[in-house]
């Protein structure tokens, strides 16, 4: 396929705009389509030039497709994820349609533009809980089955990792953090730290620590990062609030 068309896929990291890349800054500004969930497309400022496709969050596999279909007539498209676009997001989806779609689109420039992800600016916020061996988990069941994230929330409890959790709590799944948290608190031994990191780096953002035999359900959303420490992580208390972290050893 000869065309001077491409697809970047794109973190616009998770709300400042100086979290967002100069990679990806570039690539938005020789873009002539962005195409992605609304609220991340209202995030790229409109200029001439530039057509903007905002869908509804359900439909990545047609936006994926849409994007591929629109570099193949020489259009230079930006799908726009939050965070990192590798990280529960466009890129694993735009694969998935690049995988089934016509062999065609196997020839055209694709790249995937790093960001910064949800966890990474939550842990820096509250300190270094992720300063040891960690895990992250989707806890959505959209797409896999509850006992799975069951399953992977014992094991991770077992192995003694800290714990990421994206898509903790949604109105279409309020029981899910519900028997996440219960879960953990029957499989840890000893009580452990949890940090509750809501819209960070937005003008709504909030922090807040506590220990998981006190966290209740409602201290996560779905703007919400959620990170349990493990046996080691603690807190390093001063004035203004205090520090988390996991030191980098065990024993
Ligand atoms: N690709 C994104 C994650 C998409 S899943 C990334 O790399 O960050 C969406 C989930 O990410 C949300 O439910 C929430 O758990 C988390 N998230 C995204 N932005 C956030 C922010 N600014 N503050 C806290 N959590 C955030």
């Amino acid at each position: 396929m000869s065309t001077n068309g491409w697809v970047a896929v794109a973190g616009l990291g998770p709300g400042d705009e100086a979290l967002v890349t100069p990679e990806v800054m570039a690539a938005l500004a020789e873009a002539t389509d962005v195409v992605g969930y609304f609220p991340y497309v209202a995030r790229v400022a409109e200029r001439p030039g530039l057509t903007r496709h905002a869908s509804d969050n359900r439909e990545e596999l047609d936006r994926a497709s849409h994007a591929l279909d629109m570099a193949a007539q020489g259009r230079r498209v930006v799908i726009v994820s939050s965070g990192d676009p590798g990280v529960f997001a466009m890129a694993a989806a735009l694969f998935e349609a690049l995988e089934n779609g016509p062999v065609d689109w196997r020839d055209l420039d694709i790249r995937i533009l790093p960001g910064i992800t949800a966890m990474l600016a939550a842990a820096a916020r509250a300190g270094a809980p992720l300063g040891h061996d960690f895990c992250a988990i989707n806890l959505s069941d959209n797409l896999k089955p509850w006992p799975l994230i069951e399953r992977r929330l014992r094991l991770a409890v077992e192995a003694d990792f800290a714990m990421a959790f994206y898509n903790p709590r949604s109105k279409s799944r309020p029981e899910g953090f519900a028997k996440t948290l219960k879960i953990l608190q029957e499989a840890c031994h000893e009580d452990r730290l949890i940090l509750f990191a809501r819209a960070v780096s937005t003008p709504e953002e909030s922090l807040r620590i506590v220990a998981l035999s006190e966290a209740t359900p409602e201290m996560a959303d779905m703007r919400t990062m959620v990170i349990v420490g493990s046996s080691q992580t603690r807190l390093i208390e001063r004035a203004g609030g205090p520090i988390l972290y996991t030191p980098r050893s065990t024993g």
